[in-house]
């Protein structure tokens, strides 16, 4: 059954104390959600270990916003798998724009990143997207189909979120039309070979937005950037209607 899953994507944002003053707003604010409704928390290197342990025992999933696929090694800046997991991680965000855009991140290495999480337990959540260029250009739905191809390569859709995030969406304001979400994260599920696959739409997600989104047929979930970072809008987010 596709289960919906409603991540923050904290990018480089939040010292520990700022991380525990988020969640001392936003935890009051979730007791009455849904319990059909994931919630996850990717949060920057520094602060998964004081995340991970004020999250503990409750229904709030820590989440790394980046996965090297060799357990150990000479890598300097990059970290394992079985590091998350320790520290408690559940999901982790591979292949996001801004990494494919300013730190060379591949195709091959997202897939590679992909592989290496899942054979250690952790959930991907795979970002895919078209930039405004090839979105005028007529080319969104070659574009992703690639990205799909490549990056799903001996990947096991039992355990694996996509999130479909037009670049030009992402920290913009401009979010991209519900109903054309709804169509592009449609022609993502036409081309897996599992149905259930949790796909969520990601882009300028607001408090004002989401539930429109959400209403979506398609669409199973959220990622946020901006909008994860204030424990009442994320709140909002997280208690859609
Ligand atoms: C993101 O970080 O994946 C994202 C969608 O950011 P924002 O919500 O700020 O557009």
């Amino acid at each position: 059954m596709r289960r919906i899953i409603l991540a923050g994507n904290w990018k480089m944002h939040k010292t520990q104390e700022e991380a525990l003053e988020f969640l001392q707003g936003f935890m009051p604010q979730i007791e009455k959600t849904p319990e059909d409704r994931e919630v996850v928390l990717c949060v920057p290197f520094t602060t998964l270990g004081v995340v991970s342990k004020n999250l503990h025992g409750s229904r709030v999933q820590l989440g790394a916003q980046n996965v090297h696929w060799e357990k150990t090694g000479a890598f300097t800046g990059e970290i394992s798998a079985p590091m998350l997991v320790e520290i408690g991680a559940r999901y982790v965000v591979v292949g996001h724009s801004e990494r494919r855009q300013y730190f060379g991140e591949t195709d091959e290495t997202v897939n590679k990143r992909l592989l290496a999480a899942q054979s250690n337990g952790l959930q991907p959540i795979l970002c895919v997207g078209e930039s405004k260029q090839q979105r005028d250009a007529g080319e969104t739905e070659s574009h992703i189909i690639r990205q799909l191809e490549e990056d799903l390569v001996g990947v096991n859709q039992e355990n694996l979120v996509i999130a479909y995030e037009p670049i030009w969406a992402i920290g913009t304001g401009d979010t991209c039309n519900s109903k054309d979400a709804n169509e592009v994260v449609g022609l993502i599920r036409s081309k897996l070979s599992n149905a259930n696959v949790t796909i969520q739409y990601g882009g300028s997600v607001k408090p004002d937005n989401i539930d429109e989104i959400m209403a979506q047929p398609e669409i199973d979930g959220v990622l946020v950037g901006g909008a994860s970072l204030s424990p009442d809008s994320w709140a909002r987010i997280v208690n859609y209607k």
